[in-house]
């Protein structure tokens, strides 16, 4: 569908010749099992007011079966909300925006435009990548492609790479981690995670980037090589295993992990509303079919216990970060209550430098702040659970874009965004490193 005009079916277009279009396309989708995005937008609205932001969260209640996916859900009036609305439910849902005066505009004109055109991105670097031998850090994977190169990128540093499987996902795929060591036994160590939320392609990419950096960097960066005299660091990269698979077979959109539940219709809960600190509480849902559904109790997800279990196991990691995108934000606790940190003047200043470190590489420019501050509350997220744990460097990211391409980030901007995050998660390492305890 590369041929379609950037506006999606252009009104220029004759009616029988946008009939044929569709057809081909949902033949196309058919044939491959994909699901088809054909003629969904992302709108974007700008809320004035809570009785506005109100509004648009009756949305998701509206129309359960078809409802809207917010890509950035309703937070406060100084935060865009973004949503993908599929195209049979646009005129409504545009009605209802009209009628009640909340303006928006049309963040993506047709989903499937930028879908078809990642996946042809796709395809033409995995021809490269056979022809060459060589894997492309500057195009988006499969999971089994992922897992190959782990398989080969440890081998070949295996004096200081080596892969741990910490669990099994609920479709028991491996959960695998990557742990940088120069030797050592018991040492300090950082956590880094990416991916737990399926649909953040750009995140993995970033994993992989810094995979890749960690092993050039070490004898040549000052920082990173003294970090890794004296700490470990562990990466897990494909953090949802089921739910990214999901997103190459099935759904590109899909966020949640895949468990299900006897007698109940939905599949999938949010994994980074499952965790323990402010389980149930505000900003996740008891309802199985919401996207920030937190599932029957904590941990209960066999992806979050992995971790969960191997921190704990652990008991001497000193700095956790965990990467979504997008929004271009660097965080802190809490997520679930607004209550300030007994170290959030440190975890404040912390962030302001790295943020500062990550401009200076292309410009990019990101918010920072608590959580629950800056963006929304959300409850039973992951560094809540690391903080309460002991963890008191726990850091969340929001990656690139602020809602261009949102999770269809187009593949020529992951070595860009993992330099600049790179240099932020730097500075991260070097406070822990100067600042033990
Ligand atoms: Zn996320």
């Amino acid at each position: 569908m590369q041929g379609a005009p950037a506006g999606g079916w252009g009104p220029g277009l004759p009616a029988v010749d946008r009939r044929t279009l569709l057809v081909c396309s949902f033949i196309l989708a058919a044939a491959l099992g994909q699901m088809n995005f054909t003629g969904d937008q992302v709108l974007r609205i700008l809320a004035q007011n809570e009785m506005q932001l109100s509004l648009l969260r009756d949305l998701e209640g509206l129309k359960p079966q078809k409802k809207v996916d917010f890509w950035r859900g309703p937070a406060r009036p100084s935060l865009p909300v973004d949503m993908r609305v599929p195209f049979s439910e646009l005129k409504d849902v545009k009605d209802y925006l009209e009628s009640h005066g909340l303006a928006y505009s049309v963040m993506i004109e047709d989903i499937q435009v930028l879908l078809d055109q990642e996946r042809e991105a796709m395809a033409k670097s995995r021809r490269l990548e056979r022809s060459t031998s060589s894997f492309s850090y500057s195009s988006y994977h499969t999971l089994e492609e992922i897992y190959s190169w782990i398989d080969s990128f440890v081998t070949e540093h295996a004096d200081l790479v080596s892969k741990i499987q910490i669990g099994h996902s609920f479709e028991n795929r491996s959960i695998l981690v990557l742990k940088f060591s120069t030797g050592g036994s018991e040492r300090q160590a950082i956590w880094i995670d990416t991916g737990i939320h399926s649909r953040e392609w750009v995140t993995h990419a970033t994993g992989i980037w810094i995979a890749k950096q960690i092993v050039s960097d070490h004898g040549k960066d000052y920082i990173l090589t003294s970090l890794l005299n004296t700490m470990d660091i562990f990466l897990e990269i494909v953090s949802n295993p089921d739910g990214f698979a999901f997103t190459h077979s099935m759904n590109r959109l899909w966020r949640k992990n895949k468990s299900n539940q006897p007698g109940i219709a939905c599949i999938g809960v949010d994994l980074n509303r499952n965790w323990r600190s402010g389980f149930g509480g505000n900003g996740s849902k008891d309802n199985p079919c919401s996207e920030t559904y937190h599932g029957p109790y904590p941990h209960s997800e066999p992806e979050v216990s992995a971790i969960a279990n191997f921190i704990t196991a652990h008991g001497n990691i000193k700095a956790l970060i965990s990467i979504h995108s997008y929004s271009q934000m660097l965080m802190y606790p809490y997520g679930h209550s607004l209550e300030p940190i007994s170290n959030q003047e440190e975890l404040y200043n912390l962030a302001k430098r790295a943020v500062q470190a990550l401009y200076e590489v292309h410009g990019i420019k990101y918010l920072y702040g608590s959580i629950s501050t800056t963006l929304y509350v959300a409850s039973g997220i992951t560094v809540d659970w690391a903080y309460d744990s002991g963890i008191k460097y726990s850091f969340s990211f929001e990656l690139r874009d602020t809602g261009r391409y949102g999770f269809l980030l187009p593949a020529t901007q992951i070595i860009p965004t993992a330099q600049e995050t790179w240099m932020a998660i730097r500075t991260i390492l070097k406070h822990t490193l100067r600042h033990p305890y």
